[in-house]
């Protein structure tokens, strides 16, 4: 049987190997003069490549309950794998990286395993595809013919490594439909003025985001203040629901809590401030303040209330101040586009494609993988931990024969 796997990237490395050891003959299209650009800077370059939280609420999709079966079914065959081509892994705090922690680890990993498997690859655009009795595959250079494909191009984030949105189109021709894609796991930006006197900030805070001021999710970690709004991994995690309410043209409020360690209200915090201040006699506001939060936030946050660094904390509306450090307003205008988005909500439908294979149900013979498809998931390893699976079920049902 041939096989022809469109894109060289996570998922379609991994599809490759599973159908070649079911015995496929295996060709790989990679627009790229080599493989796996992305991997190579995930994870700031260490590649986060599982997480042991394999929990259905880290992953998005619009068909959640199909691919919450599909976790389920699924979720044990990673390790597994990379266990099979040499992979040791170091588990830090669920995170899973190679023991090197270096992501090329993990790609060459991949490729000693395509080149001993005699994998072909071939490093060529495809621009179509057409099906009739087999498939027929159109490269900027070469047309090629294969019984069974893979599209694996992934989505339209980060396009410089390669994905550049063309497989949706690909998989439009062959009669998919599309779920809207917006840039995911990606720097939200407001406009405020004191932008400049907070950049460079890193800090631990809660997040918590609100649409038409209700509630909607929280998120607790580290972020980073810039010159044009916040970033960091919780940001990351609020970005997709943030640019999705932006486009509806909803209001969206983010509310950054700078005290996420204190357990209590407004009104106990305000309590506990008190309590430094009888405990820290004759220290200014400014030096209570010092003992516990960025020093470069302190200075922006007096200035934001109108005090002045010599004031006492029994001169001063507490409310205001408290306000400020519990529940900072930051008002996200829009988040940085598909070129810093590190993935993409939306895709192909679930309802179109059989999970249990990854077989498309309206053209036979047609399989997906990775990203491209209507799944995303939080930071810490998901979405890569989506391409293998992806990858591992299509390469094991490809090389099935038919009943
Ligand atoms: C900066 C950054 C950091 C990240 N860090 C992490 C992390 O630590 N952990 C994690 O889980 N996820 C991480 N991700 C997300 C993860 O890398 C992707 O979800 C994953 O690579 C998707 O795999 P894929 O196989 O679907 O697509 P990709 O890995 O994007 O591969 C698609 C391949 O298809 C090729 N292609 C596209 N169109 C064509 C065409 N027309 N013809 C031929 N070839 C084509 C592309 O060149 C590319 O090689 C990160 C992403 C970015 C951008």
């Amino acid at each position: 049987m041939n096989i022809i796997i469109i894109g060289g990237g996570a998922s379609g490395l991994v599809s490759a190997i599973i159908a070649k050891r079911n015995g496929a003959n295996v060709t790989i299209l990679e627009k790229n003069k080599q493989c796996g650009k992305k991997l190579l800077i995930t994870g700031n370059g260490r590649c986060n490549f599982w997480n042991e939280q394999q929990d259905i609420k880290f992953y998005h999709s619009n068909n959640i309950d199909i691919f919450e079966q599909f976790l389920k079914a699924n979720k044990t065959k990673v390790l597994s794998f990379f266990d099979s081509i040499g992979i040791v892994s170091k588990n830090k705090n669920g995170y899973y990286y190679p023991f090197s922690n270096q992501a090329v680890s993990i790609l060459n990993a991949l490729l000693t395993e395509v080149h001993k498997l005699k994998i072909n690859i071939i490093y060529e655009e495809v621009t179509n595809i057409e099906k009739s009795q087999n498939f027929k595959i159109t490269s900027l250079k070469n047309t090629y013919y294969a019984d069974k494909i893979i599209i694996a191009t992934g989505s339209k984030a980060y396009p410089k490594t390669g994905s550049d949105g063309f497989g949706y189109i690909l998989a439009q021709r062959l009669g998919h439909s599309l779920i809207p894609i917006f840039p995911a796991l990606v720097q939200i930006k407001g406009n405020a003025s004191y932008y400049q006197n907070w950049a460079g900030i890193r800090c631990e805070v809660k997040l918590a985001y609100y649409e038409k001021n209700i509630y909607q999710k929280e998120e607790i970690g580290e972020i980073q203040l810039t010159d044009y709004g916040i970033s960091g991994i919780c940001a990351f995690n609020l970005s997709n629901q943030v640019a999705k309410s932006l486009t509806k043209k909803q209001k969206t409020e983010i509310l950054i809590n700078f005290v996420p360690w204190f357990q209590g209200t407004k009104n106990d915090f305000k309590e506990w401030l008190d309590n430094q201040n009888k405990k820290l006699n004759k220290y200014t506001l400014k030096e209570i303040l010092e003992g516990f939060l960025n020093h470069k936030l302190v200075n922006l946050l007096l200035n934001l209330a109108n005090i002045n660094e010599k004031t006492t904390w029994s001169q001063i509306n507490k409310d205001n101040i408290v306000k400020l450090i519990m529940e900072f307003a930051f008002i996200p205008t829009e988040v940085l586009s598909f070129t810093n988005a590190q993935v993409c909500s939306g895709g192909i439908p679930l309802t179109e494609i059989n999970m249990k294979t990854m077989e498309s149900k309206i053209t036979k013979g047609l399989y997906f993988t990775g990203e491209i498809l209507d799944v995303n998931g939080d930071c810490g390893g998901y979405n890569l931990g989506f391409a293998w699976m992806s990858g591992i079920v299509a390469g094991e049902n490809i090389t099935k024969k038919e009943d």
